[in-house]
């Protein structure tokens, strides 16, 4: 009998932010294959049966290479097993997660595909800015920052630049400066708010607020790590009325 692999968000960072389905899918799996953004908090709630395999990736090096990691699901599963793919935030949002669906297709397995909270969302939300608002934003794109040299698809910063009211910006902590010139280049405004999220709906978050004429210097004298998200945009500036309204309420109430 061949098993059944479920390919599973594990949302953004906070271990709660998980759904309760994937929660009892890692409850239930003999086998987990668990990559280097999830809480490893979520570990815990598995059987101590069940066999627990790392496949991250650290920047600039594959622990597991993903066409190994396409072999294992495929051999779990015909071994029998219920197999969980833990992914961070959503694994179908920059998440590879389709990759793995179509090697698990094309042997025939059976699969299933268990949504989680994206990163950007989660961060977002996490640092009080919204990615749609009624007076700044009708529209927001996810967007990689890792494409910025010469590869097949190219960005079209010069499209996102104006069509889109606010850059969700994913893998662009090194890209940066790039990311930055390029939006300049095409005509986006300096003063256009950005937001730096490292580690979102952790307890190690932290945000920088900047606009895109500074922000790359903020980046770079805050130190600002991976994982990190770039938030560009007029909505950036919720933040910052929210942190206001709460310190007059405190006044008032206090
Ligand atoms: N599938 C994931 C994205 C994987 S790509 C998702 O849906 O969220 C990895 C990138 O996600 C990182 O480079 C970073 O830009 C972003 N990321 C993941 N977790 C994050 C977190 N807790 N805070 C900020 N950014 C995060």
């Amino acid at each position: 009998m061949t098993g059944k692999v479920y390919i599973v968000g594990a949302g953004p960072g906070d271990p709660e932010l998980i759904t309760v389905k994937a929660m009892r899918l890692i409850q239930q799996a003999d086998v987990i294959l668990y990559d280097r953004l999830i809480s490893k908090e979520l570990l815990g709630y598995a059987s101590t049966h069940t066999e627990l395999v790392y496949c991250g990736k650290a920047p600039g090096s594959h622990a597991m290479p993903q066409q190994l990691i396409n072999q294992a699901l495929v051999k779990y599963a015909q071994e029998g097993k219920t197999v969980v793919r833990l992914k961070g935030g959503d694994p179908f949002v920059f998440g590879r997660g389709a990759e793995e669906a179509l090697e698990l297709a094309s042997w025939g397995i059976p699969y299933e595909i268990v949504p989680g909270i994206t990163s950007a969302i989660g961060a977002a939300a996490s640092a009080g800015i919204p990615v749609t608002h009624r007076e700044y934003a009708a529209s927001f794109a996810c967007v990689t920052g890792s494409r910025c040299h010469g590869e097949k698809t190219p960005i079209r910063w010069d499209l996102l630049a104006h069509s889109v009211d606010t850059l969700a910006i994913y893998m662009g902590v090194s890209e940066l400066p790039a990311i930055r010139e390029e939006l300049l280049k095409h005509g986006k405004a300096a003063s256009t708010p950005v937001a730096l999220i490292e580690r979102g709906t952790t307890t190690r978050q932290r945000t920088i607020v900047g606009t895109l004429s500074d922000i790359h210097t903020l980046a770079v004298s805050m130190k600002l790590a991976n994982p990190a998200l770039i938030i560009i945009g007029e909505v950036v500036r919720v933040r910052e009325r929210l942190m206001l309204a709460e310190q007059q309420a405190v006044t008032l109430i206090g």
